[in-house]
């Protein structure tokens, strides 16, 4: 008997795959959480039933998220990320050679261990570098009370339900600033322009009160709700739009080119960015 999987990606749509093997479910202490094996993606992760990642479209995401900042940063050395627990955006920041420090600080312990066993082609091993670290606790409390400072902070993060829903708001946001360097740098993922207008308003309006530069940017995802997803980028100083020297990187999405389109935007997202 064929099994199919549908995330129900809005009340009304949702994108159904069919799914080879049920590798791994079970019920942590702050999510439902899966790992399906399909046809069309390959491996899955799947949280409260939400598509995360898959070993097919990862590196669109995570690539995306990490090489935008800390190329447009100029010497991105410490560097701190929020959820991620799979371990792909720290598997791409390792690649830029300034990094002497990542800090992954992930809610769910089970996230990453079931990802390391499951899914070790997404972090391919990153979590082992000798520059990372992988604390587990959650990243509203460890941004308040940090008492380090970063060049570049990103918040990969799951969509705001749940212990996730602090991640969108401006107090996080102003602790983030006070955990940056002057030169700082933060992204966050924002969801789909086209299902979360509302939320995208919200979160550019409150980084925009925080940070002097504000800049939203699309990657294409296919395993996200509309496949059109957004990335809000926090700066202090450096623009990513006035990067002078792009560098070397093993890339399959990022490119040169490719960081100065994805901040071309549609009228309907920069109308979403406006005051109202
Ligand atoms: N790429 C993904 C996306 O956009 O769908 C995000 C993937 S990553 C698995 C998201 C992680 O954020 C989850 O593992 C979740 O446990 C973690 N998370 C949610 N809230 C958190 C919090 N308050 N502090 C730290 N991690 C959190």
């Amino acid at each position: 008997m064929e099994l199919w999987y549908t995330e129900k990606q809005t009340p009304h749509l949702g994108i159904t795959c069919q799914v080879k093997e049920t590798l791994c479910t079970k019920m942590t202490a702050f999510q439902e959480l899966a790992i399906l094996d399909t046809l069309q993606f390959g491996k899955m992760l799947v949280l409260d039933g939400m598509v995360q990642t898959t070993v097919q479209d990862e590196f669109v995401y995570h690539e995306m998220i990490s090489h935008v900042p800390l190329v447009t940063h100029p010497n991105p050395e410490k560097v701190l990320v929020i959820g991620g627990g799979d371990g792909g955006t720290i598997k791409q920041i390792i690649k830029h050679p300034e990094v002497t420090r990542a800090v992954l600080v992930e809610i769910d312990e089970e996230v990453v261990n079931t990802c390391r066993e499951y899914l070790p082609e997404i972090s391919g091993g990153a979590l082992e570098d000798p520059r990372v670290e992988v604390i587990i606790t959650d990243g509203l409390e460890y941004v308040k009370s940090c008492r380090e400072e970063f060049d570049v902070i990103l918040v990969d993060s799951t969509e705001p339900v749940g212990p996730a829903v602090g991640l969108f708001t401006g107090e996080f946001y102003q602790n983030i600033s006070e955990a940056l360097k002057p030169q700082g740098i933060m992204v966050a993922q924002t969801e789909s322009p086209f299902y979360n207008g509302d939320l995208i308003h919200s979160v550019t309006q409150r980084i925009q009160k925080v940070f002097p530069l504000t800049r939203l940017y699309l990657a294409a995802v296919p395993t996200y709700p509309s496949g059109l997803w957004s990335f809000t980028l926090g700066s202090k100083v450096h623009d990513p739009l006035k990067v002078k020297a792009f560098k070397e990187l093993d890339t399959r999405y990022y490119s040169p080119e490719l960081h100065k389109s994805s901040f071309v935007l549609p009228g309907f997202v920069r109308e979403l960015m406006e005051e109202k």
